[in-house]
């Protein structure tokens, strides 16, 4: 029987994720995948600054660019009657603000899934090449005190043995189903049709280019869906009727209901699948069983209005990867998971709801229960705090005692910090002549970062018995800070210092020097780690 470290159910965008970032931090595990190749339909597209700041620490960034389209073209949103006919409106996303680009060192990418998937797939595979295995089915699983021992289908009755599973397979997710763990919310909001088509769309979007082009017709709520701006398109019909199973949207018929909302009779159409869905949003009352962890769309299932299903997903296995790794390196103790839960759960079910009111205010809804013409809520595509403000209260957090930053709101606005729970905020520093960002320092291990007199908080960290980086930033430190806003950022004086967890979390602040920093960092550590 096979053994490894973690098995990952599902190679969607999520389960290959958690590939990549637990072979990073040097964790074995097997990673099953159903089907024989990655995802052929182009489902999600926006991968959100927050996403891509994870991606570049996995080392992908470069590549998910290279695979999609650079900002500019895909720059505004736009409602039309018909992609010829008269616009009805024509904005500019907030996420894509000047204030909003500050915020981080990436910006968002556009890259459609089917284009994503290969690209994690392949880094997956470099990093573990044993790891991933495509055409591969879990199809049952037994956990015990110990460890997980799961059946898979490729070859009759081959077993593997694990100390823990992340089930990232999916929204009907049969791992989730058979651990018993309930789904909360609605479970069908409407039905669409998610159709892939190859055509010339040139002369109608070429002056506009546009993320997102939703049409707006008394019987016809759709969206085109950019992937490469020319000539290869999704397309969403919404608001299909309840009752039917989506067989009767034969080929010609949804050539028909591209030419309709296009606005062009006679424009050339080749359909290349379609595949009905229905939206969602519910979200699991636990995402924990045991050895067992839900991650992506088997822990919550939301509606694609904003785009936050494959972000909130990866921003899950991020939080999960390091734990797992501390606990199985016995770096940490086994409470140290718990803190999965309590720290994604809350997320999940936040974005999910606000996902919910995006739908329902571009009129996505049963047909006939929503209204003629819906132009969507100002947070929608605006939800910079969403992005960003993910704050986390658990035992891997100590609090400050210091309220959350002040914002008028929390789902559009973002103020960075250093408040422990929240993002590291981003500050451009200079490491040997070549600037970084604090991002970068992060992704490995715990980092603390000092001011320019927090000298003793190094050697504190020096002594430790637990192994983590100690940076000095300021004059005469290990790295500079030529714009002077470091401190000011991070909200700590120059004999403070901010703790960081891997996954680029603040665990602990101290705003200036303590009578004993060696006693404060070793109380620190080992409660974040759940050592005590
Ligand atoms: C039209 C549309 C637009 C969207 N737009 C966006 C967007 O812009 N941004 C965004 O963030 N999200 C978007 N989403 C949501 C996004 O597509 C999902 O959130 C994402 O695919 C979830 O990834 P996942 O890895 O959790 O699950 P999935 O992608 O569903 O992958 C699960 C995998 O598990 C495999 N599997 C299942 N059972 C087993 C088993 N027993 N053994 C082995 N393998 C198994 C499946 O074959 C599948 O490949 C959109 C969705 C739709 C439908």
């Amino acid at each position: 029987m096979r053994e490894v470290e973690v098995l990952i159910v599902g190679g969607g965008p999520v389960g290959l994720a958690a590939s990549i970032l637990l072979s990073r931090f040097g964790v074995s595990s097997l990673l099953v995948e159903r089907h024989p190749g990655t995802s052929i339909h182009p489902k999600a597209r926006g991968i959100n600054a927050r996403t891509m700041e994870i991606l570049r620490q996995c080392g992908v960034e470069d590549s998910v660019r290279a695979a999609g389209l650079p900002p500019e073209r895909a720059k505004f949103i736009v409602w039309a009657r018909s992609l010829a006919g008269e616009e009805l409106e024509r904005r500019i996303p907030g996420r894509a603000r000047e204030d909003a680009i500050q915020i981080s060192p990436v910006r968002n990418c556009l890259c459609a899934q089917d284009d994503l998937e290969p690209v994690l797939r392949r880094h997956a595979e470099s990093l573990a090449p044993d790891g991933v295995r495509f055409d591969t089915e879990l199809t049952s699983f037994e956990q015990d005190a110990t460890g997980v021992t799961a059946t898979l289908r490729e070859r009759a009755g081959e077993r593997v043995r694990a100390r823990y599973a992340i089930a990232a397979d999916g929204a009907r997710s049969r791992v989730r189903e058979a651990l018993g763990i309930a789904l909360h919310g609605t479970p069908a909001l409407y039905r669409s049709i998610n159709i892939l088509l190859n055509a010339d769309l040139t002369p109608w979007v070429a002056h506009r280019p546009a993320a997102l082009y939703f049409i707006e017709q008394p019987g016809l709520k759709a969206t085109f869906l950019t992937i490469n701006g020319v000539n290869r398109w999704g397309f969403l019909i919404n608001n299909l009727p309840p009752d039917g199973d989506g067989d009767e949207y034969t080929r010609a018929r949804c050539a028909a209901a591209v030419r309709q909302a296009a606005g062009v009779p006679g424009l050339d159409v080749e359909i290349l699948g379609a595949v009905p869905w229905v939206a969602a949003a519910q979200v699991a009352e636990r995402y924990r069983r045991g050895r067992v962890f839900l991650a992506g769309d088997a822990a919550h299932h939301m509606p694609p209005t904003g785009g936050f299903g494959l972000n909130t997903g990866v921003q899950d296995v991020h939080n999960l990867a390091w734990k797992l790794a501390a606990v199985l390196h016995a770096r940490a103790g086994p409470a140290l998971l718990d803190s999965y839960e309590d720290e994604r759960l809350p997320c999940g079910r936040a974005i999910t709801e606000q996902s919910l009111m995006n739908a329902r205010s571009l009129g996505r809804g049963a047909p006939g229960e929503v209204p003629a013409l819906a132009l969507g809520r100002p947070e929608f595509l605006n939800e910079l705090g969403m992005i960003f403000g993910a704050t986390y209260e658990s035992s891997a957090v100590v609090p400050d005692g210091t309220p959350p930053p002040k914002v008028d709101n929390p789902i559009t606005e973002y103020r960075p910090s250093g408040r422990p729970g929240s993002r590291a905020a981003h500050a451009w520093l200079e490491r040997a002549g070549t600037r970084c960002s604090t991002l970068d320092l992060f992704g490995r291990g715990f980092v603390l970062l000092a001011g320019a007199r927090g000298a003793a908080w190094c050697e504190a960290a020096g002594a430790s018995d637990i192994s983590l980086e100690a940076l000095r930033i300021g004059p005469g430190g290990d790295l500079g800070d030529p714009q002077g806003r470091w401190l000011e950022a991070w909200e700590i004086e120059a004999e403070g210092a901010v703790l960081v967890r891997p996954d680029g979390q603040v665990a602990w602040r101290s705003r200036g020097a303590v009578p004993d920093h060696e006693a404060e960092l070793r109380r620190v550590l080992r409660r974040v780690l759940s050592l005590s």
